[in-house]
């Protein structure tokens, strides 16, 4: 492939919902931008905003293959709707013209002769052809030098042509972004991460609305394993690669269920244990400023998801709970986990903690009263305060 005339790689990314949002837009862009960087701070990357489009350049003479992983790298950002790996040259028909050419040489399209078709975007209208008639240039000479077929309604290889303002980019292909709004767009969450299959994905739909989440996990310690401890800091470090910084902390739980045991409630102790784990994380969501809290919960999955013990945990604390799955099959949960790459670890086995307090029957219609004679048995509310205070931190990034 010649270089000189397909001109230099690019990456040029297409913006989803944050075009949307009339007079905020210029703060949503900024955000976006500040993400992008810093996702791609290990690449020699310049961003460029144009008219509703970010464009990535590297320097003169970067390989392809840096293109790519920028690409990759950029489509985990959430904000982004598409992107493209594209090609820049001069602002000169008949240069365009040869890029394309070159474009789709090594095409299998081309070898199968498959139906193309060529569309073009002129963001500066000074260029001295219309998108029409730009698209009639480079399609006819696509076509006298390969014989491939035209077909605008069902073209099996599209070139892409954006005129812009310093230059013309063009591309083929584009891999899908992860939509949404930039994180930290929508403030702060906590969330509340077991080990299990849920919590991530819980995570990362809020973080793809554009909430900057952090991670708060209980452990059975010291009386369980601290399998559940490194699962929480495997899927921690995985979805860090959607907002970057991100925190997790664990509570050692043990103790604290233990209590919730011996206050003799069999089997009230699961949602008793719940509400505890609620009160505890509203302390700490406190402390680090966070605006709600974040959960897994699906709607009818487990007994402690029915609507009554939902309603009842609601009822533990005064932020807002937000669970993005509560209306999601198990199955499309599990096909989100696989598609983020959260599934596997989540199925490694651990010790979870709330196994410790699994009763022979659980109460599905908890009733507020009961739980709250338990809580004042307990203390709960300095034993939240007490547990947020025992709070160990770990700091992630992607590349620590
Ligand atoms: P998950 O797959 O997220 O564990 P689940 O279907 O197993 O969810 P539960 O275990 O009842 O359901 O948990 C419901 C929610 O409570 C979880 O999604 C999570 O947000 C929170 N949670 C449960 N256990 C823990 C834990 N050990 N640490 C932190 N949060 C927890
Ligand atoms: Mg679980």
């Amino acid at each position: 492939m010649s270089m000189t005339t397909l001109g230099e790689p690019c990456v040029l990314l297409k913006l989803g919902e944050v075009v949307l949002k009339g007079r905020n837009r210029e703060l949503f862009e900024m955000r976006l931008r500040a993400n992008i960087k810093a996702a791609l701070k290990d690449f020699p990357v310049e961003i460029r905003q144009r008219h509703g489009v970010i464009a990535l350049f590297l320097p003169a003479g970067t390989g392809v293959e840096v293109a790519e992983a920028v690409a990759k790298r950029v489509s985990d950002v959430p904000g982004l709707v598409l992107i493209h790996l594209a090609w820049r040259v001069a602002k000169d028909p008949e240069v365009v013209t040869k890029a394309a050419i070159e474009l789709v040489k090594d095409s299998d399209e081309v070898a199968r002769k498959a139906h193309f078709a060529v569309r073009s975007r002129r963001r500066d209208k000074r260029f001295p052809l219309r998108s029409n008639e730009l698209d009639r240039l480079v399609g006819g000479a696509i076509n006298d030098t390969y014989g491939l077929p035209v077909s605008l309604k069902n073209p099996e290889l599209t070139v892409h042509i954006e005129v812009d303002r310093d230059e013309v980019f063009l591309f083929t292909g584009g891999i899908a972004g992860q939509g949404g709004l930039p994180v930290g767009s929508s403030g702060r969450g906590l969330v509340l991460m077991s080990g299990g299959i849920d919590s991530p994905v819980a995570a990362y739909r809020m973080m793809r609305r554009g909430l900057r989440v952090d991670f708060l996990h209980f452990s059975g310690i010291p009386f369980t394993t601290s399998e559940s401890i490194y699962k929480a800091y495997a899927l921690v470090r995985n979805l860090d690669k959607f907002q970057g910084k991100s925190r997790l902390w664990v509570v050692p739980f043990g103790k604290a269920q233990q209590s919730i045991r011996a206050s003799g409630q069999d089997r009230l102790a699961m949602i008793a244990q719940r509400r505890l784990m609620l009160k505890t994380a509203e302390e700490v969501a406190h402390r680090i400023h966070a605006e709600a809290l974040v959960t897994g919960d699906s709607l009818g999955q487990v007994s402690s998801q029915t609507l009554t013990n939902i309603t009842a945990q609601d009822n533990a604390v005064d932020l807002p709970i937000l669970r993005p799955l509560i209306g999601l099959d198990k199955t499309e949960i599990i096909a989100e986990a696989r598609r983020i790459g959260t599934l596997e670890i989540s199925e490694l086995p651990d010790e979870d903690c709330c196994t410790l307090l699994a009763p022979r029957s659980a109460e599905t219609r908890a009733k507020i009263e009961d739980l709250k004679l338990i809580e004042k048995r307990l203390d709960a509310e300095d034993l939240a305060s007490q547990l947020a205070d025992s709070i160990r931190p770990y700091r992630l990034d992607a590349d620590t």
